[in-house]
């Protein structure tokens, strides 16, 4: 049923009243930021479009939210106004172009915009008298906060004594804004004490310093260790004349306040724009959450002359990144099948935009975490992903639960190959028990030929899992007995890529032995231990002959290591691969020089190389520091000097061509390998 402007209106604000309650008062939000943004940005396009429902008691006209009973009220001699928001670049152009409006042309060529990172927790003011801290309040609604001295007090954010300068004393009226926070790890170590206390997980750093702050007992606080950054000089008497916002915050940061380092004074806005991408990028390597960037004019006079409203200073603005959680519909729990048979389960979700790209799964981890989060088919649920970090359901929204709904339960059997799945008591992952089930296979087989492995180039996960069901490929041994005339007719697949694609296999047998015990995913054998094994063990037929007692003696490895290696040694199925492999060649030495560089034999020496292009065995790095360990030379360009170009993938045409202008030997990948070798090309 389509519903009139006013019945939207009166549902916006009614919904966004709900929100805030959770929001300010419980610090248990329901729904994220970004939603709430997005109630709030229609009921303001609403109201505008419909003047005549105007209602001063609307969220739109409002800041915040009362304070709460627990804390005595602190009345805001200067309002704690909010800010406007902006969604995209093109808004904040408007942005400008609204404000500039209200300035002369003088003004204009005076105009600069401070930049400074939107920190994500909560606005705080604080007065000293005389140098001493007197008061610290919330924002509140704007007009009337909460007092939380004692708890300011009892953290060692903010300076409670405020120090003489050049002599003189403190000011003797100064009221500071600045934003208390919760850093990044002090949040994931508070989480992890609750988890281990069996206590709920805060949802996010904000509402966890949100939370802290407003604790009856201040030695709670003073245990959260907050932070604070100081953003605004609000009222300072005798009045030191100050001109600027960024000298206010230097002279806020000679009293010892904190001052975010970030700030940057623009008043070109191709500057700002590129200001705001960079931090869109950046802001995972901070140690605080920010949810944007603000842009305040510097000049305290021209921001007089621009105003504010009820809600928000005309002089400001900021502008929100893409957001780190959205909420979404979780439409089904699937089962995955990694290659050691474990048993994933994740969420196949309603595709949603989160941080700048598209979301459909998330992983749930385990059976434990699934009972955790409560989560459920058919549950609007919270999802987040910071920056690289995988995907990941924070929480389901109780309210929007379906009233038909029912709990999850693991399933017994194998949703590929229909085997039992079987959790063992003590342990939290579930395996599928069947070794050869196909997620398993294709699951081992892509991992034997990733970068960290054998580095199989057009070996990925697509490619392996057609080969598992073209029955080509069941274990490693198989792909180096992979022809030519099998491949060839598939669909996708010419002369070249197949080509290609025995090339790079052949080339992966001279991968050092460590690379190959990464790839046989022994358990508990990652590329550090397999460094270890093969550095005391270089040769594969060696080290399978070691006995347990011969493994526990290298440094670095302990009992559970070495168990699972001979245990995995002794299993026939695994013995016999890994005869194959030695008799297939397949890495089963590792190179001389990792164990002594000096010995190595200066087939180079007084030889310089260059190299271009991608080669399929070997880094930029590794290659140079192999031509080097063989006593030559690598150099970036080719001259008549040059013993060889090596050729590798996609050459630069300008090494090509000045080496055939200078008649330099080009030579391919095995030639290089021979070369190194022998310490001459053969054609
Ligand atoms: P806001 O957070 O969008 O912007 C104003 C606030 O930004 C200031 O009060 C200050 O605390 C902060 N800030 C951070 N860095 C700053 C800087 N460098 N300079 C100036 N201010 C800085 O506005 P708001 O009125 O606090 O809006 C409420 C916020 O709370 C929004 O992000 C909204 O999404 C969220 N909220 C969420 C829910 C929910 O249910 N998820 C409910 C209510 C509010």
């Amino acid at each position: 049923m389509e519903l009139t402007p006013k019945e939207e209106i009166e549902a916006l604000r009614a919904r966004v009243a709900h929100h805030s309650w959770l929001y300010y008062h419980l610090d248990a939000p329901e729904i994220s930021d970004y939603e709430y943004d997005l109630m709030i940005k229609r009921l303001i396009e609403l109201e505008a479009a419909h003047p005549e429902f105007y209602d001063p008691q609307s969220p739109t006209q409002r800041v915040g939210f009362a304070g709460f009973e627990a804390f005595s009220p602190v009345i805001h001699e200067v309002p704690m106004i909010s800010l406007d928001n902006v969604f995209s670049m093109d808004e904040l152009r408007s942005y400008f172009h609204r404000a500039e409006r209200g300035l002369t042309e003088n003004e204009l060529k005076q105009l600069r915009w401070a930049f400074e990172l939107k920190i994500d927790g909560l606005a705080i003011s604080v007065i000293y008298r005389h140098g001493l801290l007197v008061t610290a309040a919330t924002r509140g609604d704007g007009h009337v906060g909460e007092d939380v001295t004692a708890n300011i007090m009892a953290t060692s954010a903010i300076p409670r004594r405020l120090p003489e300068i050049d002599g003189s004393p403190p000011p003797e009226l100064l009221e500071v804004r600045g934003e208390v926070y919760m850093p990044k790890d002090v949040f994931e170590r508070l989480n992890e004490e609750q988890l281990d206390a069996g206590q709920p997980l805060f949802a996010n750093p904000r509402n966890c310093a949100a939370g802290s702050l407003r604790q009856k007992d201040p030695k709670v606080t003073a245990k959260r260790a907050l932070s604070f950054w100081a953003y605004q000089l609000s009222r300072i008497s005798p009045d030191p004349g100050i001109a600027s916002h960024v000298e206010s915050l230097r002279y806020l940061e000679r009293f010892g306040f904190p001052v975010n380092p970030n700030i940057r004074l623009l008043s070109v806005e191709s500057e700002i724009y590129d200001e705001i991408s960079k931090w869109e990028k950046k802001r995972h390597d901070l140690n605080y959450e920010i949810d944007g960037a603000v842009l305040k004019v510097d000049d305290l006079k021209l921001r007089e002359k621009l105003g504010s409203t009820a809600r928000a200073p005309r002089w400001a603005i900021a502008y929100k990144l893409a957001p780190e959680e959205r909420d979404t519909k979780l439409l089904a729990i699937e089962i995955s099948i990694g290659k050691s048979g474990r048993a994933t389960p994740f969420a196949v979700l309603e595709p949603v935009e989160v941080a700048g790209s598209t979301v459909s799964r998330a992983t749930l981890h385990n059976e434990d975490q699934v009972k955790l989060k409560g989560v459920r088919e058919g549950d609007t649920v919270v999802v987040r992903k910071a920056g690289d970090v995988i995907p990941e359901v924070l929480r389901y929204v109780p309210e929007l639960r379906p009233a038909d709904s029912v709990e999850w339960h693991f399933p017994r059997t194998c949703p590929l190959c229909g085997s039992l799945l079987e959790r063992k008591t003590g342990e939290s992952d579930t395996y599928c028990v069947n070794f050869y089930c196909p997620g398993r296979t294709v699951q081992r087989l892509a991992h034997f030929c990733s970068r960290s492995a054998l580095d199989i180039e057009g070996l990925g996960e697509n490619t392996v899992a057609l080969f598992v069901d073209l029955k080509l490929i069941l274990e490693p041994p198989d792909i180096y007995r992979l022809q030519y005339s099998q491949l060839i007719d598939l669909e996708g697949f010419g002369d070249r890529s197949v080509t290609q694609l025995l090339r790079a296999i052949e080339l992966s047998k001279a991968r050092p032995l460590s690379r190959l015990l990464v790839g046989l995913a022994i358990r508990h054998v990652g590329e550090e231990v397999a460094r270890l094994l093969a550095k005391r063990f270089p040769s594969l037929v060696e080290l399978i002959r070691a006995s347990k007692d011969e493994l526990d003696e290298i440094e670095g490895i302990g009992e559970k290591i070495s168990q699972s290696i001979r245990e995995f040694f002794d299993n026939p199925k695994f013995s016999k691969m890994c005869e194959e492999l030695i008799e297939l060649g397949v890495a089963i030495y590792e190179p001389t020089e990792r164990v002594d560089r000096d010995e190595m034999a200066k087939t180079l020496t007084g030889k310089v190389i260059v190299i271009t292009g991608t080669l399929a065995g070997f880094t930029r790095e590794t290659a140079e520091e192999a031509v080097a360990n063989r006593g030559g030379k690598a150099s970036s360009s080719v001259s008549k000097r040059t013993f060889a170009l090596v050729a590798g993938e996609a050459p630069g045409a300008s090494k090509i061509s000045k080496a055939e202008e200078l008649g330099v030997p080009i030579i391919d990948e095995e030639q290089f390998l021979h070369l190194m070798e022998h310490g001459e090309i053969v054609w």
